[in-house]
């Protein structure tokens, strides 16, 4: 990688940390919630972000960006349209009005689901999929089990952040991954 992409990541790493916010105790005692709102209301940081993010979809050669309801939509959409490559949503159950497939996991706090339309990505399609934090991998290995399944080949999972100590690169497994900052 040049020095000069290195050191745009660097720049884009710092602005993620320096608009985070951490709000202990969210949504229960002991999680330490990593709050992205900082970041989103200010308008230069999150298209720096997003222009960001762009590249590494344009250089992924994806066709798709999946992003993970509700915040990886906040991230991922951006990075998609000034891409110019589709986006697709995952959602939770019995949001998405067509015919589904689903997915269910757990999650640091909780159990899930995601659902996507049976017919949003052609076999063969490359994807990438996009969320705000890796916690524990549940979530992202739901998604990329989810695109797998409907024939997409999974090109980087990317994510603004990654929780230290919870080792959720286990569960995405030898799947490309790209993360900008560790908390
Ligand atoms: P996981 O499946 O454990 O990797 O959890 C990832 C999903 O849960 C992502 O969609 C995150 O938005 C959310 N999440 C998990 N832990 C946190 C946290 N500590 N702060 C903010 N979001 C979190």
């Amino acid at each position: 990688m040049p020095s000069s992409e290195r050191g745009d990541r660097a720049r884009i790493e710092r602005l993620v940390l320096d608009h985070l916010r951490t709000i202990p105790d969210f949504p229960e005692p002991g999680i330490a919630f990593r709050d992205i709102t900082p970041l989103l209301a200010d308008g230069t940081a999150f298209r720096a972000v997003s222009e960001y993010w762009a590249q590494a979809v344009r250089d992924s050669g994806a066709d798709f960006v999946v992003g993970i309801e509700a915040r990886g939509f906040i991230v991922a959409a951006p990075a998609a349209a000034l891409a110019g490559v589709g986006f697709v949503p995952l959602r939770k159950p019995g949001k998405l009005p067509g015919v589904t497939i689903s997915e269910s996991y757990a999650l640091e706090y909780g159990q899930a689901t995601l659902e996507m339309h049976e017919d949003a990505i052609k076999p063969g399609s490359r994807v990438v999929i996009m969320d705000d934090v890796l916690a524990t991998g549940g979530t992202a290995h739901a998604a990329a089990a989810l695109m797998e399944r409907a024939g997409g080949e999974v090109v980087n999972l990317m994510f603004l952040m990654e929780l230290d100590g919870l080792d959720g690169r286990a569960m995405i497994g030898p799947r490309p991954i790209d993360v900008l900052a560790r908390v």
